[in-house]
């Protein structure tokens, strides 16, 4: 027998004894019927039934949450128990009902409160309940989107020719679902870098290439990493400034483009903004477009939100040009509230996007007919091979609400936050520092006779006291040096009473703060 055979000769070289003890060779070992290979409950269900009536109270928890959520605090700190990182790797499994419960106890109670009405921190989708549904039919099929001829397929490439479509793009544009508009940005540069370099950039790499790149000074954070990633650094995208509505100067920015030129730099890309990072603010498409063309640049667009206000008829006007675009990236994930995370990247010159990710390796390779078939497949567009499932809720989301609603909510938010502005312009103790554009207002609690030190100070504290009060999430940001209080209601949720809410608390909380600063507290923050 093998097994006998091999013991001996273990025997004989007495180091691999061990190993020949705790390890039998599962290839050459009789397989006997009794080990239970013939078992259907390895991994499912001993007792169906059993599963579906948990999974039944588990769907209810979670849609309970979704309904709920609302009533509760806008945020509660993780308690310190449940922060550890200790806990024992389980070894032995436990019946999904616990599983559920330990759900239930320990992590909806704590969750970052993007769902709630009060949510207006970052840019965060704030998700839908039939995002509970579309995640769970996610599961269902388990899908592995990298390529191969199956139904959920062609819900991607539907989807990708409805988004051709809204940003009135060729047809044999090309584009993919992905995870963020980080992603799609990277993406897209990767694109515009084999634009400026050629096929060989695939197999030689920037060769030293001094390949500039430009953006707005309000750009997001995700345009640097995509240029450190593509080896091509973060020093050779250059900071546009911009004009005090806080859009790209393109003045500046053709004027920065002929100084690169004749200081011998390879200018390849601009990237605009639509609805910058801090103020919404929505670069003039044309023009930067018109720039691009005559100097034969890629114009990339970072839609991440506000590329979505394509589904409000009152809103859609302020993305003219970019239908001229190269490539586009936004994300479903934010204003369009799908469950996180789905984004999108459509490259106008889709036969460049393939040639810039596409392999051949044998055990890729398709074919005419069978699971094999179906192409082109998606992995020839990105990087990633497996690829999940989230065209299906975004999919399901425009199949249930229609362009028309989620373009309503859209339209609704930037009205919420024309309101918040002319109710800050209103008040005294309150400052605007930014104009509002879209769905973002930037203001401060500005008492008189503080210095900007203090103002910044106080209006930090005053933020980390709505938060740590659970009474709303709003963030903060920097405009020229000015802490301000930011406010992006990207949330069908909200009221104008949940915004009234946040003014009454940001001035009761700023009234205190000044009462215990005439006490002596200097609004020392530093402490948070
Ligand atoms: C959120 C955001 C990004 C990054 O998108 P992710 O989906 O978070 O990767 C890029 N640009 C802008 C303007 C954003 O708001």
């Amino acid at each position: 027998m093998p097994t006998a055979t091999r013991w001996s000769r273990c025997r004989r070289r007495g180091r691999r004894k061990l190993i020949a003890a705790t390890l039998p060779d599962i290839v050459s070992t009789p397989v006997n019927k009794a080990e239970g290979l013939n078992d259907p409950s390895l991994l499912e269900p001993a007792d169906w039934e059993e599963f579906r009536a948990e999974a039944h109270r588990a769907l209810d928890v979670a849609l309970n949450f979704v309904r709920d959520r609302p009533q509760e605090a806008a945020w509660e700190e993780t308690p310190p128990g449940l922060k550890v990182t200790d806990k024992e790797l389980p070894v032995h499994g436990q019946p999904l009902g616990e599983v559920v419960n330990a759900v239930q106890r320990d992590v909806l109670p704590y969750t970052l409160g993007n769902t709630h009405p009060r949510f207006w921190g970052w840019v965060n989708g704030s998700g839908t309940p039939s995002g509970v549904i579309s995640q769970a039919f996610v599961g269902a099929i388990n899908a592995n989107m990298g390529g191969r001829d199956h139904s959920p397929m062609y819900i991607e490439r539907q989807l990708l020719a409805w988004m051709r479509q809204l940003f009135s793009y060729p047809e044999d544009a090309s584009g993919l679902i992905c995870t963020g508009t980080s992603y799609a940005t990277l993406l897209a540069l990767a694109v515009a870098r084999q634009h400026a370099l050629g096929e060989s950039v695939r197999e030689q790499g920037n060769g030293g290439a001094a390949l500039v790149a430009y953006c707005s000074e309000q750009a997001h954070v995700s345009v640097s990493k995509a240029m450190e990633i593509l080896g091509l650094g973060s020093r050779a995208l250059r900071s546009v400034p911009v004009r005090p509505d806080f859009t790209l100067d393109h003045a500046a920015l053709d004027a920065m483009i002929r100084s690169d030129v004749a200081l011998g730099m390879k200018p390849f890309a601009v990237i605009s903004c639509v609805g910058a990072v801090n103020t919404g603010a929505i670069d003039e498409l044309e023009i930067i477009g018109q720039i691009c063309r005559e100097n034969g640049l890629w114009h990339h667009v970072d839609g991440a939100f506000g590329a979505l206000i394509v589904l409000s008829p009152e809103l859609r006007h302020r993305l003219a040009g970019i239908e001229h675009a190269d490539s586009i990236a936004f994300d479903f994930h934010k204003w369009m509230h799908v469950t996180y995370a789905a984004a999108c990247v459509l490259i106008r010159d889709g036969e460049l996007h393939r040639r810039s990710f596409a392999t051949s390796h044998a055990y890729l390779q398709g074919e005419s007919r069978g699971v094999a078939a179906g192409a082109p497949w998606p992995c020839d567009y990105g990087i990633d091979l497996s690829r999940g499932f989230a065209a299906l809720g975004i999919w399901m989301l425009l199949n249930e609400m229609g362009t028309k609603r989620l373009g309503e909510a859209i339209y609704r938010n930037c009205r919420q936050a024309a309101w918040l502005g002319q109710q800050v312009d209103s008040m005294k103790q309150l400052q605007r520092l930014a104009p509002v554009s879209l769905n973002i207002v930037c203001f401060r609690f500005a008492p008189a006779g503080l210095s900007r030190q203090q103002l910044n100070r106080i209006n930090r504290h005053i933020v980390v006291t709505l938060h740590c009060d659970g009474i709303a999430v709003p963030s903060f940001t920097e405009l020229a040096g000015e802490t301000a209080i930011r406010v992006c209601i990207a949330n069908h949720r909200t009221r104008l009473d949940d915004l009234q809410a946040l003014l009454d608390a940001v001035i009761e909380i700023g009234a205190r703060l000044m009462t215990a600063g005439l006490e002596g507290e200097e609004f020392d923050v530093s402490t948070h």
